[in-house]
């Protein structure tokens, strides 16, 4: 630290990612990327003379890739807000939303973003403790006296809420915001998209890092009423209004025509999620009901961090999390069929030696 940083930050704990090692090549199951390449329209783009254009500045409006999800979702421009990577348009929504006087609340075990962004801002939080089956009780989130933010599915856990029990949190708290991050919801989750037309105190997030298979380019999307979007333009105009740059915003628009490529892709997660679910089933694990692209899971018989880190050992990367309540827990994301395979007989074989 140097003498320089401001008493605000000098406790703060940052985010730590997960890893992304230059040492060797890993079957690497451990940032929830997609394992399929961006579709053949977002290669054409960008193979494009657009990269000659490099040395102008790109549209700060996005108006149309902002037309383009607009379109696809069914909503108007004046409800999409884009930005670089959803984890930036958190930032923008604890800046914009939460503060001193406005407190938020989240599941205590969710996305460990939330917490450092609430941290950043000085932002009073309730992590809300989910029940003993890692399920969330919405019930606990019903007292319209905080923000919201809940992942949904949600992370680590995959588990997901119905856009039934949505609506009821939304409905509940119409004084507050309620932040429906939707990272992984194109692997079996039921969007709320639609609700944010009915309900002016919903703000739903998304991005093109899982699904759509971007997440080197970051992108991240929302969509909301249209007071609550201009609100998040506010700020990102006043901090880095060209924070997307020409590749990205060209290859989202490529992305958003190819659609079906990338929910073709997403039905093949979701087999091959199956599939893992129940060899690790087998081999007597228990796993979570994950309606993500990853599996939350952890073994009978070895703790959570031995079998990362013999897995690591054999060349396959898994995100393991130390905190004392899931840290018998591995998160592997869905890979091909092929590495699901090898991470299958990884397992089997760390199993094995145990014995
Ligand atoms: N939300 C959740 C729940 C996530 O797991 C992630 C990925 N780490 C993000 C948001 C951020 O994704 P990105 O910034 O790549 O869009």
């Amino acid at each position: 630290m140097s003498r320089f940083l401001i008493e605000d930050y000098q406790g703060l704990e940052a985010y730590t990612p997960g890893e992304q090692p230059r040492d060797m090549q890993y079957i690497k199951l451990n940032t929830n990327e997609s394992p399929y390449p961006p579709s053949a329209g977002v290669l054409n783009a960008l193979s494009s003379e657009e990269v000659s254009r490099l040395n102008l500045y790109p549209d700060p409006e996005c108006k149309e890739l902002k037309d383009a999800l607009a379109t696809l979702y069914g909503v108007g421009r004046e409800n999409v807000f884009l930005s670089n990577g959803s984890d930036d348009i958190l930032n923008f929504s604890f800046m914009a939303f939460c503060g001193k006087q406005t407190p938020v609340k989240f599941p205590e075990i969710s996305y460990g973003f939330y917490k450092v962004y609430a941290e950043l801002y000085g932002v009073d939080y309730t992590a809300i403790p989910l029940r003993e089956d890692f399920s969330i009780d919405i019930r606990d989130y019903m007292g319209n006296d905080a923000n919201v933010v809940i992942a949904n599915p949600n992370a680590p856990t995959g588990i997901a809420l119905s856009r039934d029990e949505i609506e009821q949190i939304v409905k509940a708290n119409p004084d507050y915001l309620v932040l429906i991050d939707e990272a992984y919801v194109d692997f079996g989750g039921e969007s709320a998209v639609v609700l944010t037309k009915q309900y002016d105190n919903l703000l739903v997030v998304g991005t093109y890092s899982k699904s759509r298979s971007m997440a080197g380019a970051r992108l991240g999307f929302a969509f909301g009423n249209r007071e609550i979007i201009a609100d998040l333009e506010k700020i990102k105009f006043s901090t880095n209004p060209y924070n997307i740059n020409r590749l990205t915003l060209l290859a989202g628009k490529a992305a958003v025509k190819d659609n079906d490529y990338y929910m073709e892709n997403c039905k093949e997660v979701i087999k091959t999620r199956e599939f893992t679910v129940k060899e690790l089933r087998k081999l007597g694990f228990t796993a979570t009901d994950s309606k993500a692209n990853f599996i939350f899971a952890k073994s009978d018989s070895v703790s959570g961090e031995t079998l990362y880190l013999e897995l690591k050992k054999r060349g396959i990367l898994v995100r393991h999390f130390s905190s004392p309540k899931i840290c018998e827990y591995n998160r592997i994301t869905v890979g091909t069929r092929e590495q699901m395979q090898a991470l299958v007989d990884a397992v089997a074989d760390i199993l094995k030696q145990g014995e």
